[in-house]
């Protein structure tokens, strides 16, 4: 039983189809509530979102059903909603159209879409590389908790301090809460905010290695909190304060809460305190206020020495060891940083005639190639899954490499460029071990997810599987040339052995 109602917001009358959609089952919350809630947060919500682009998690058939991330504008997007362009990195794609939510009518029509989460960027539009804030987003492991992330927390506030600090924390509405330390000044770009909450995130680990990891891939999170410092990136965002959550069975808000609240909480050793339902959440903001507005309007400035100290350690280093420049024709890692804009990512597909034919998948992710082996290329046919076993690290200029790897040398071998372009993370994160991606390569589009397995002796597998539908396999012909210069691996061999 379908029905659609019209409903008028302000100057706007917006079309509500299927109200009565159940997309909370366990409790039984429809869609009108949905957009009830957000009509009620709307004063509050409002101008914490206010200038920036946000990505759009819809769940149209409620948290049971598959949900999407969006950072384009859906082509149905009316026009009276402000939307703004972002350019790629790749400049022959086009722009991201990215939503802002400026007012009721847009926070409604969302609603409607059942975007139940919203995800604002740390940036507003004027300065794509400035962040706001700083966000640490603790992540409780299987046997922690919100109690043991609100440990966490107030170690990294009495960190902070020290340093002149202040910050603010919200419970995610989901397992953790996060903690913002807002800025409002036009010094630090994301490199050294990200490297600021890095260090931070390690130095916790480091006094408290009970209660903090700061690193997925290295230690197993299990009973203690991950710091997640990554967040503070201009291609990632963090739930905002007052949406929803659709992680849990029931609707929780992301809330603010006082750092009192959060000690009496781990006193009493009760989470209860730090659920808020959606009606919980209106009555608290009438009462208490805005309890984020500091985040806001507080400016703050982080320590200039602390901003040079916070530089991310390469990773090549196996890289390098690896190989010997005088005699390879592969590129040496330079310290060149690139610049940021948007949200795409490189990445590239190389086949390589080495001792086995296999393709490398290469992913660029915080300033390097993220490698794995893909003995039998990616899969096309949807739910396929294939071994990805896992390289070290290389540098982006080997986006592009092509040519003959010398005999002896490691990896000795003809090396084609098979695909190259541009990819969006859709969701995951390289370590926690799980990746959801969406390629725009010449030769593939679609959606892949890498996830990591289980350990296997000093090494672990990774899967890369195709998922949400598959892929029409290219043409035998494009099958055996370059993306980027249509040579086969025979030519791009004879061409090697030429110039050596
Ligand atoms: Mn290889």
């Amino acid at each position: 039983m379908k029905r659609t109602d019209e409903l008028t917001v302000g100057r706007r009358s917006i079309t509500i189809s299927n109200p009565d959609k159940v997309l909370y089952p366990a409790t039984h919350f429809t869609k009108a509530q949905v957009i009830d809630y957000y009509i009620r947060i709307a004063p509050f919500i409002l101008p914490h979102l206010r200038g920036r682009p946000v990505t759009l998690k819809r769940f149209p058939n409620g948290i049971g059903g598959e949900f999407f991330y969006e950072k384009d504008a859906p082509h149905f997007t009316p026009e009276w909603i402000r939307t703004v362009s972002v350019p790629r990195r790749d400049r022959s794609r086009a722009d991201i159209r990215y939503v802002l939510i400026e007012d009721l009518p847009t926070l409604v029509w969302l609603a409607n879409l059942a975007n139940l989460e919203i995800h604002p960027f740390l940036h507003k539009t004027r300065h794509l590389d400035r962040p706001t804030s700083i966000v640490f987003d603790f992540d409780p492991g299987h046997g922690a908790d919100i109690l043991d992330c609100a440990r966490a927390a107030f170690h990294v506030r009495g960190l902070l301090a020290e340093l002149g600090l202040r910050c603010f924390a919200k419970v995610s509405g989901s397992k953790g809460l996060q903690v913002y330390v807002p800025l409002n000044t036009t010094g630090a770009l994301y490199p050294a905010t990200q490297g600021f909450a890095k260090a931070v995130a390690e130095l916790m680990q480091e006094r408290h290695p009970d209660l903090v990891v700061s690193k997925m891939s290295k230690a197993i999170r299990g009973d203690k909190v991950f710091i997640d410092w990554s967040q503070n990136s201009d291609f990632k965002t963090t739930v905002g304060v007052y949406s929803l959550r659709a992680k849990l069975a029931q609707p929780f808000v992301s809330m603010p809460v006082e750092w009192d609240e959060l000690q009496q909480a781990m006193d009493s050793r009760k989470a209860g305190p730090l659920y808020f339902k959606p009606d919980e959440a209106i009555e608290r903001v009438k009462r208490l206020g805005d309890l984020f507005k500091p985040v806001l309007s507080v400016h703050q400035k982080l320590p200039d020495q602390l901003l040079s100290a916070a530089r991310a350690p390469s990773s090549l280093t196996e890289y390098r060891r690896k190989r010997d420049f005088r005699k390879t024709k592969e590129p040496a890692p330079s310290q060149v940083r690139r610049s940021r804009q948007g949200s795409a990512r490189r990445f590239v597909i190389q086949k390589h005639a080495a001792s086995h034919l296999h393709y490398d998948f290469r992913l660029e992710i915080d300033e390097t190639l993220k490698s794995w082996a893909v003995p039998k290329g990616l899969p096309y046919k949807q739910s396929e899954k294939r071994l990805a076993m896992p390289t070290e690290d290389h540098p982006l200029e080997y986006l592009d490499f092509e040519g003959v790897i010398p005999k002896g040398q490691y990896g000795g071998g003809t090396v084609m460029v098979w695909d190259i372009g541009t990819y969006e993370l859709m969701e995951g994160d390289y370590d926690r071990g799980y990746l959801h991606f969406y390629l725009s390569g010449r030769k593939l589009k679609g959606e892949w997810q890498l996830i990591r397995g289980r350990q296997q002796g000093n090494r672990r597998r990774w899967f890369l599987g195709k998922i949400t539908t598959s892929m029409r396999p290219i043409s035998k012909k494009k099958e055996n040339e370059s993306a980027l210069s249509g040579r086969t691996m025979d030519e791009i061999r004879s061409a090697g052995m030429r110039a050596a």
